[in-house]
């Protein structure tokens, strides 16, 4: 926190930043960060505060708090909100995190769905350009829906060639399904944002920036049905596994575990939404000397603009596996983590229509290409999956192990 300068060495100027969604699993991470690593102020906005509760409480008598004043929680459903605007008008950068951006509800719940994404997302949009505030807009890795590769034969030589399965923000297509495939809801309504994002910037001279994370995973995300959630719901993979493995249950593989994806540790991708915002503004010495002196040098030569105007993919595309291997990875880690022996039947085969419903579909694989966030920004992931799995199983043992063994025992005397 202290040896803040800007890009010329001079002491920074900390900014308001109105984080829609800030209560959300990626918001909470960039709260903590923004208050432990930044000077600048945050207006929280979101229905729920569950997670940023330890950003909001008063400090302990005697504990100095380095973000007393600095965050402050606002209640509100930007759906039908009017205190919206005023937010947006006293800071001078809007994060957009809020979303219905769960696959369980795609297919379920389109409606809700495609107005969350979309719909609600509009008047975010047009206040940040009416008021010439820079927007950092959350889409996603699903806009590309499925690779070109997916729909050659399994066996065909070109499914290996990179050219046909990894994701480049200005050059790959956005292939989705059917609109009976309800799964593509979301997507749909994704891209159509950040259409309209994009437009602004061109027509009306908005300064954006559009990210879309690549499954982004690590400790707080989601919920633990009958813990934290409803008993009946069904997160993203990360707390469906982890609530097996907390319940001793076999890991369920959609469609057999087929599909890949790439995992990113929620603290390496924060970094990268730290560059977005610092590049504009300014450099913290405290995030990490080297990178921090490396990309002052070139600031100096350059345009420091250089978030603005871009979408990035953020993600990890050395921690490729199937989901079937995931399920394998996480059910050894977990194992390590707790002391306690594997289940003898690990994971059990259900088809998507069981699991999800009809109308589900799948990305088949989500290998992100990092030639612009590199050249850009200059970042780079570093936590492998194995590590990243330790650290956040460790959490969610710690967390919930307790509160499912008191509930097995309840429901054993009923
Ligand atoms: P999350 O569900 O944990 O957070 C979203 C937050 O938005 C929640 O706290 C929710 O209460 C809030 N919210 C939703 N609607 C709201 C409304 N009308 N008014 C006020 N608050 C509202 O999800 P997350 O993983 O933190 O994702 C954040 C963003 O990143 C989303 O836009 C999502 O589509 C995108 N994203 C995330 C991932 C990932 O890997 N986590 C992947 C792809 C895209
Ligand atoms: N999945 C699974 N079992 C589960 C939950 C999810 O096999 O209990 C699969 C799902 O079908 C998808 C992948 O895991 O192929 C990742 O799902 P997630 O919900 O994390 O979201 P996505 O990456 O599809 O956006």
């Amino acid at each position: 926190m202290d040896n803040r300068l800007d890009l010329d060495g001079k002491p920074i100027k900390p900014i308001t930043i109105c984080m829609i969604g800030a209560g959300g699993f990626i918001g909470s991470h960039l709260c903590e960060k923004l208050m432990t690593e930044t000077p600048h102020t945050v207006l929280a906005v979101d229905v729920y505060n569950d997670k940023i509760k330890h950003l909001l409480e008063q400090p302990a008598a005697g504990q100095p708090h380095l973000w007393v004043g600095r965050i402050q929680f606002h209640r509100l459903n930007i759906k039908n909100d009017s205190r919206l605007e005023s937010l947006i008008k006293m800071s001078d950068l809007t994060i957009n995190l809020a979303a219905i951006c769960t696959p369980a509800d795609y297919n379920t719940r389109p409606l809700d769905t495609i107005y969350s994404n979309f719909i609600d997302a509009l008047p975010v949009v047009r206040y940040c350009s009416e008021n010439s505030k820079r927007l950092i807009h959350f889409s996603t890795c699903e806009v590309y829906g499925k690779t070109i590769g997916s729909f050659l034969p399994k066996d065909h030589p070109l499914r290996k060639e990179p050219d046909f399965y990894v994701l480049k923000e200005d050059e790959s297509p956005c292939i989705f399904g059917p609109i009976e495939k309800q799964r593509w809801s979301y997507a749909c309504a994704k891209q159509l944002i950040e259409r309209l994002v994009f437009a602004e910037g061109a027509e009306n001279g908005l300064d954006f920036t559009i990210v879309r994370p690549f499954n982004w995973i690590g400790p707080r995300m989601d919920f633990i049905p009958g813990v934290d959630g409803p008993s009946e719901g069904v997160p993203r993979v990360l707390a469906c596994f982890s609530n097996n493995l907390l319940r001793r249950e076999p890991l369920k593989l959609v469609d057999g575990g087929q599909s890949q994806r790439t995992f990113v540790y929620i603290k390496d991708a924060i970094e990268a939404v730290l560059l977005m915002i610092v590049c504009l503004y300014f450099l913290s010495r405290s995030t990490n000397f080297c990178l921090w002196h490396t990309l002052r040098l070139m600031f100096l030569q350059e345009n420091p603009d250089r978030a603005n105007g871009h979408i990035f993919n953020v993600g990890n595309p050395d921690n490729e596996v199937t989901v079937r291997q995931l399920a394998e990875i996480m059910t050894e880690v977990y194992s390590k983590v707790t002391g306690e022996p594997p289940l003898e039947v690990p994971t059990i085969d259900i088809s998507s229509e069981v699991f999800y419903g009809e109308g589900y579909d799948d990305s088949d694989k989500r290998i992100p290409d990092m030639t612009i966030i590199n050249r850009q920004l200059g970042w780079n992931p570093k936590t492998s999956l194995h590590d990243l799995l330790d650290s956040t199983l460790t959490y969610q043992h710690k967390t919930y192990a307790e509160a499912i063994r008191k509930e097995q025992k309840k429901h054993y005397l009923i």
